[in-house]
């Protein structure tokens, strides 16, 4: 089988306007991703997703678009998207980092590979190791605390147990958030925090100190990308578990993260990895060496979702029974672009057992909502 095409598709999609995301990196509002569409000469085409942040990643759907169209597709036109790893090192020789745009065209190979077998990709990547009905956390936006509290009390009525609040922006309104969200939901749900980055390590452990009433289980990120020590440093001195999440792009970041004993959990998701196989490595490379992952996110369509879902549904390590993930994205957002969405009911996503990453794009509602 050979590549013929890939097309690339910027779309706007809004997020509910009850669930704008505010964080240390900013608001999110709307969503302008790339999708794309890998063709075949056997008639088998894939989708992929290209969840572009600027504030994450640097990358945006102009130049994700620019990047599969110029530089990657020309290297990829003529190759077998079943062989990914033959792919991926393409993708690889053409360009440095550029994560989640590589992660597009990474998940589009998946799918035609799972739609040319018949099989589900979690089965690809080994089979499931967990049921496809995953149970997820919720993360709070860094809101004001009327909302927070109001905000808590829903998700607790919709079956939440584990809430994870954004934090990181201002030291003192992070502090009172946390506070009024653990004093709404009662002793019993979990409590993550996420900081972004957002503090040097003196302010997180300050801080994990102050609210150390609040017993929270898990702090993500509290210190900047790229400082290892930092992250080591704050993990010593808390008590919550620390988790990696914007320090750990690649395997070399991992190794870092564990060389430097700077967490007890590793944030993974495809986009972030540069493509499923790549989560996988880490997810691996992290178990032979005792260290936890769970899926992060980056408030993905149901594409990016479902791959999210194989990689859960597959790997042993991915502990989402003791560290919840994040795979609400599809509910965030005020519509999907696929046929069939991913069904979530409160706190539980399920993915279908169909053939490669189980959902179709309905390139109509891609077309109609193209990003400007
Ligand atoms: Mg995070």
């Amino acid at each position: 089988m050979k590549i013929t095409r890939i097309d690339t598709f910027p779309v706007r999609i809004p997020l509910k306007p009850e669930r704008h995301m505010i964080s240390a990196l900013g608001r999110h509002e709307v969503s302008e991703y790339v999708l794309v569409r890998v063709s075949t000469d056997a008639g088998i085409d894939g989708a992929g997703e290209a969840t572009v942040l600027p504030q994450w990643s640097g990358e945006t759907v102009w130049g994700a678009q620019a990047l599969i169209d110029r530089v990657l597709a020309p290297h990829l036109l003529g190759q077998d998207p079943t062989d990914i790893d033959t792919i991926a090192a393409l993708m690889d020789q053409a360009t440095v980092d550029n994560w989640f745009t590589k992660s597009a065209v990474e998940m589009a190979c998946w799918d035609i590979h799972g739609k040319e077998l018949g099989q589900p990709i979690y089965t690809l990547l080994g089979g499931p190791v967990r049921p496809r009905a995953v149970r997820c956390r919720f993360s709070m936006g860094a809101y004001e605390p009327d909302r927070a509290r109001r905000r808590a009390a829903e998700l607790i009525a919709a079956g939440f147990d584990t809430i994870k609040v954004k934090v990181g922006t201002d030291l003192a309104r992070d502090i009172e958030r946390v506070r009024v969200v653990r004093k709404t939901i009662g002793p019993q749900p979990a409590i993550v925090i996420d900081a972004n980055c957002g503090y040097d390590a003196q302010t997180a452990i300050a801080m994990a100190q102050e609210i150390d009433d609040c017993r929270v289980g898990l702090f993500e990120q509290p210190t900047p990308r790229g400082d290892f020590e930092a992250l080591a440093e704050v993990r010593q001195a808390i008590r919550p578990e620390v988790m990696a999440d914007d320090i750990c792009f690649d395997l070399a970041d991992a190794v870092e993260c564990i060389r430097h004993a700077a967490c007890d959990v590793i944030s993974v998701y495809p986009g972030k990895n540069g493509g499923i196989a790549r989560s996988k490595q880490i997810v691996d490379y992290a178990a032979q060496h005792g260290v936890a992952c769970s899926i992060g996110s980056n408030l993905e369509l149901d594409v990016a979702s479902a791959a999210m879902c194989h990689l859960v549904v597959a790997c042993p390590n991915m502990n989402v029974e003791e560290y919840p993930g994040d795979i609400m994205g599809p509910d965030y957002h005020a519509f999907s672009v696929v046929k069939e969405p991913l069904e979530i009911r409160g706190p539980i996503i399920a993915l279908p057992d169909r053939p490669g990453l189980g959902v179709e794009v309905d390139w109509q509602v891609v077309e109609a909502n193209r990003c400007p």
